[in-house]
């Protein structure tokens, strides 16, 4: 016989998942409803006028996928593109790159526009494209590129795509819910997330909204969509009020996690959640580099939910992470692709995003620095975090 599960108590501060609210996870418990049970659609409704709010749109289709934020990003490209279109794809980092290679498995034809990792994508680049290429179906490209820790400037890309009549496809997997996004304010037409990150919910859900224009792109497809699990037109007939036709079972209990978080953020408010997770960055990073580390992104193209940050030479990347979270029970990332072993990716995402949790880490870091040898006198970096924070309260 197995054991019953005794798990650690994890401090999760890497690129997700984040910590999840107990009431999240009290919603998980609930008991199971039929996903065509009338109290269920009802719940479904609630979560789809939530995310409207939270992405700020009126775009009626407004849903969770099911799946991680990889469905999200597959549903958007599978269900927009058909062989022969030809996309742009802005890549400086891990998920732009997934971006161009899902558009290529759609048959699409994916014009990577690049900038280095840890850098924005100019929109001039995008322009200049634009300016000297055909039609273009659609722009796509990430809001919060969670392997570099860039913010990318979306509503200068979105007015582009309008002028010259391109779909605009953007990953706000890991900003939704820590900084803000304007789906309709910034033209977006195709936007997924997650629910594991700012939203701080288990992994098992896409939140997900389509434009009317997007809406009317599918419809008008001349090849049926590749996938049958993420045929938005027949997802569709089970969330509209209208129809409720089964399609695939929802993930129940996924779906009453998720309504639940969505009440937290509700209840915390946009504009105070966002200042959060500013403050709470800005602690960290003084507290980093005080340390020695340097982030990656430019000061002012920095994410508030993830800091990237190189690690001074005298730190072993493997080793202190370990320690980390063996004797602290702390997660943080580590790099990937060109920057694996040499940045740090940590994560103050959702409910992970607290002071408590920063004077933690830089605590822990210092104990580990000080027993190495690779820091001489304790206290810098939880003086220079607190100074952060002084500043915030008396501003
Ligand atoms: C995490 C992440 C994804 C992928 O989400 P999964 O939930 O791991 O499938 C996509 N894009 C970005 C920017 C991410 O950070």
């Amino acid at each position: 016989m197995l054991q019953d599960l005794n798990l650690p108590r994890r401090l999760l501060l890497g690129p997700g998942p984040s910590l999840v609210h107990p009431r999240v996870l009290r919603a998980m418990a609930m008991p199971l409803l039929g996903h065509l049970d009338p109290i269920f659609l009802g719940l479904m409704d609630d979560i789809q006028t939530l995310l409207r709010w939270l992405f700020a749109t009126t775009n009626p289709f407004s849903i969770a996928i099911s799946g991680t934020g990889s469905a999200g990003m597959e549903a958007a490209v599978v269900n927009l593109i058909e062989p022969g279109d030809a996309v742009i794809v802005g890549i400086n980092g891990v998920f732009g790159a997934r971006l161009a290679t899902l558009v290529e498995r759609c048959g699409g034809k994916a014009i990577r526009v690049e900038a280095p990792w840890g850098r924005i994508i100019e929109p001039e680049a995008i322009a200049s494209v634009l300016q000297r290429s055909g039609p273009m179906k659609a722009v796509a490209m990430v809001h919060a590129e969670t392997s570099t820790g860039v913010w990318q400037p979306i509503e200068p890309v979105g007015r582009l795509c309008r002028d010259y009549n391109a779909l605009f496809i953007v990953d706000t997997v890991t900003s939704l819910g820590g900084a803000p996004v304007e789906v309709d304010q910034w033209g977006i037409d195709a936007c997924y997330s997650a629910t594991q990150k700012c939203l701080s919910c288990p992994p098992g859900l896409a939140p997900f909204t389509l434009s009317d224009r997007a809406v009317a792109a599918i419809k008008n497809r001349r090849t049926p969509c590749q996938s049958w699990y993420l045929d938005m037109a027949l997802v569709s007939d089970y969330w509209a009020e209208q129809t409720r036709a089964y399609h695939h079972t929802a993930p129940i209990s996924m779906l009453y996690a998720l309504r639940e978080a969505l009440r937290l953020v509700e209840e915390e408010g946009m504009v105070i959640r966002h200042a959060r997770h500013r403050l709470n960055s800005d602690a960290l990073i003084a507290g980093l580099i005080a340390l020695g580390f340097d982030p990656v992104p430019l000061l002012d193209q920095r994410l508030p939910m993830l800091s990237c940050v190189s690690l001074p030479a005298s730190i072993d990347d493997a080793a202190v992470r370990a320690r980390l979270l063996t004797t602290y029970g702390i997660e943080i990332g580590g790099g990937l692709g060109p920057l694996k072993g040499k940045v740090w990716r940590i994560g103050l995402m959702g409910e992970s995003s607290t002071e408590a949790n920063v004077l933690t880490l830089l605590n822990a870091l210092e104990e580990i620095g000080i027993q190495s040898g690779w820091l001489s006198t304790p206290g810098a970096a939880l003086q220079a975090a607190a100074r952060v924070y002084s500043c915030a309260a008396t501003s």
